[in-house]
């Protein structure tokens, strides 16, 4: 069995003290006697410090401001927490004209509003015209076509951008990686120039900006410094052409601190990509900035119960009543989370699979991972504020958790856990 000592990551709204982990000033312990579990909590402070970090940085020497942080919502979309978000000044990413829903309905303003997405349907285009987004990020020229087809429809402009495959080596899972030829993402380099001739001459299409998003859970700036050199490059060519970009979307993707890698400080990463652009020569240029998981990923924790230690001959399974139903990225990526016992007891450690009750081999959270447990105690699954809540499924009809916030040491209830007969209530069955 393998061994290996990974460090818990680095948190700002979770702490162990005395033997017993706290959401800032609340123990998971209260919580889960409280909501139940699986359960989801959220630290309000370190969304709000994660936010902090990058809004420093976009406010450049002199106090200018050079950039604008745009939360891409698919990390984590509860109200409540894109709400909070709003509150400190960020603007949205949206991949759907669900998440265009979520925004409007938290009183967001459209023009802090930038959508993107590789197939929205020419229902969620013309959504998001007739609220008048800020810019349309185009994935390909048959998009470009459908977006000028909807606005003649409506009878107005459609504000966009290109987002350009820089074919770049991001360097991070397969899975989570969008910026290489070979992905499913954005616009071929080699044909950016001339797709942007294209929509030019398109006449209900205004060029605004230019976009790049390259993938996510990335750990170095080198490939962000490549791909927004290859940008720039085009920015600097299209204004020979009489093309004008005003903004420069550079997509989000920074990773977080699962335990053992370590990506760079929100911060510093932030001022390098921007004094790059300063130092190419376009700071009059307006950025944006899309960070999910960066904001949200290390805010959140999964709670669960030990239902059953199962020893085997191969393996010890701890089973608990958390699955890849609540948390899919173990399942999906093979991905990481640090997983720890809510008290600290002193009982002998084994090493075991954390695992779900699902009927799925895949569905398991943790593996060889040493513990001290016993049937009952609670487990906290690190590092589960992004990508988590908003993967969740029905599956083996099991109904979504709740999700609590925490704000110092007040827990408020941002979304009820589902109900059984919820899950079926909209299904019928066929007349006799
Ligand atoms: C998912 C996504 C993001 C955010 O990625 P993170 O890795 O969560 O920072 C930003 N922009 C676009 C276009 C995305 O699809």
């Amino acid at each position: 069995m393998t061994q290996k000592a990974i460090p818990l990551p680095q948190l700002t709204g979770f702490s162990e003290r005395n033997g017993c982990w706290y959401a800032e000033e609340v123990s998971l312990v209260d919580l889960a006697k409280e909501f139940g579990t699986p359960l989801y909590v959220y630290s309000k402070k370190a969304l709000t410090q994660a936010y902090q970090a990058y809004d420093k940085a976009c406010i450049g020497p002199g106090g200018k401001r050079r950039a604008r942080v745009h939360y891409a919502m698919k990390a984590n979309s509860n109200l409540a927490v894109i709400d909070c978000l709003k509150k400190l000044g960020a603007g949205f990413d949206l991949v759907s004209g669900g998440e265009l829903s979520r925004a409007l309905a938290i009183g967001a303003d459209p023009k802090s509003l930038v959508f993107a997405g590789v197939g929205k349907s020419a229902t969620e285009i013309a959504q998001a015209l007739q609220v008048g987004v800020k810019c349309i990020n185009v994935e390909s020229i048959a998009e470009l076509h459908q977006i000028n087809r909807v606005a003649t429809k409506l009878n107005c402009r459609a504000p966009i951008s290109l987002r350009v495959n820089p074919d770049v080596d991001a360097q991070t899972h397969p899975y989570i990686s969008t910026g290489l030829k070979g992905n499913k993402f954005g616009i071929a380099y080699h044909e950016v120039l001339k797709t942007y001739r294209e929509a030019a001459l398109l006449p209900q299409i205004d060029v605004v900006g230019i976009d790049c998003h390259i993938g996510s859970q990335i750990t170095s700036t080198a490939p962000y410094l490549d791909a927004l050199d290859k940008v720039l490059e085009l920015v600097a060519q299209l204004k020979k052409e009489g093309i004008e970009i005003h903004h420069l979307d550079l997509g989000g993707g920074l990773g977080i601190s699962y335990g053992d890698d370590s990506p760079p400080d929100i911060t510093e990463f932030t001022n390098t990509l921007l004094d790059r652009v300063a130092e190419r020569g376009f700071g009059h240029l307006d950025v944006v900035l899309e960070p999910g998981r960066s904001l949200v990923g290390n805010a959140g924790v999964l709670l669960t119960q030990v239902e059953y230690l199962k020893p085997g001959a191969e393996k010890n399974f701890c089973i608990v009543d958390a699955a890849m139903t609540e948390l899919m990225r173990p399942a999906l990526y093979e991905a990481y989370h640090a997983i720890v016992p809510v008290q600290t007891k002193a009982i002998p450690k084994t090493t075991y699979d954390i695992v779900g009750p699902v009927c799925e081999s895949g569905d398991w959270l943790g593996r060889d991972r040493q513990m001290a447990v016993e049937e009952g105690d609670l487990l906290a699954i690190m590092s589960a504020g992004a990508y988590g809540f908003v993967m969740a499924s029905n599956y083996n009809t099991r109904p979504k958790p709740a999700e609590i916030m925490v704000d110092g040491n007040k827990a408020f209830v941002i979304r009820a856990r589902e109900k059984i007969q919820d899950l079926f209530s909209s299904e019928t069955i066929l007349p006799e």
